[in-house]
């Protein structure tokens, strides 16, 4: 069985190694050295199974695989994990990670956990053939946003949002007519270790305002004095 795996590690050597071993297998590879980096390769696209260091710099492998999961139930995902590190193997799992496999791992564990993981998915792939995944979307007035395909509307004007741009509206649409503060847009957009000013926050929400607002249409997005943000129809 052969499939695209992107390989988001950190550790030069072992990324290299990971490389080499699904190349002789007859993998189709590609990597990323930090969790920012391996979204963007994730976003775009065409990846069969994704192989997932917990420990990377920037935020962790578990927040990016929470990210992952907000928009991708499907795409299998083996953790790579520290031995003694139960609670992010709990969290991965919890999460939906596929499998994890424990470091230092032997190279043949880790291609029969790729083998069986591929294998699964396949099999639940073809269960789905024929009923056609529902278009999710997200909308509040005339905003539409699709989390599959990643497409923003206002009205019929399509608009173009960087990924933390479109993070942050999922995370308001997801949560509208609820007041939220900074420090929850930090914690679910930036990521948990995220170690830089709240105000970040500020500046987020002017271009995302900025880029939904439409003359004549009701703005969506609102500022709560000494609290946050909230995003609702009607002020
Ligand atoms: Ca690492």
């Amino acid at each position: 069985m052969t499939g695209t795996i992107l390989i988001i590690e950190d550790e030069e050597k072992i990324a290299r190694l990971l490389e080499l071993e699904l190349g002789y297998e007859g993998y189709r590879t590609g990597r990323a050295g930090s969790g920012s980096e391996g979204l963007d390769k994730y976003r775009e696209g065409g990846w069969d199974l994704i192989l997932l260091d917990v420990m990377l710099p920037g935020f962790s492998g578990i927040e990016v695989l929470r990210r992952i999961r907000s928009a991708d139930s499907l795409t299998p995902v083996i953790l790579l994990t520290a031995k003694d590190s139960v609670e992010d193997k709990v969290s991965g799992l919890d999460l939906g990670a596929s499998d994890y496999v424990t470091k230092p791992f032997q190279i043949e564990e880790l291609l029969a956990r790729i083998r069986s993981a591929l294998r699964a998915s396949a099999a639940a792939g073809s269960g789905r053939e024929g009923s056609a995944q529902p278009e999710e979307s997200l909308t509040a007035g005339s905003l539409r946003l699709n989390e599959q395909t990643r497409e923003v509307f206002r009205g019929e004007r399509r608009i173009e949002l960087t990924p933390r741009e479109f993070d942050l509206l999922v995370f308001l649409l997801r949560n509208q007519r609820q007041v939220l503060s900074r420090e929850q847009m930090i914690r679910e957009v930036w990521g948990y270790d995220y170690a830089g000013d709240t105000n970040v926050v500020d500046v987020y929400i002017r271009y995302v305002r900025k880029k939904i607002d439409e003359e004549g249409l009701p703005e969506l997005i609102h500022t709560v004095r000494g609290v946050g943000y909230v995003l609702k129809e009607s002020p």
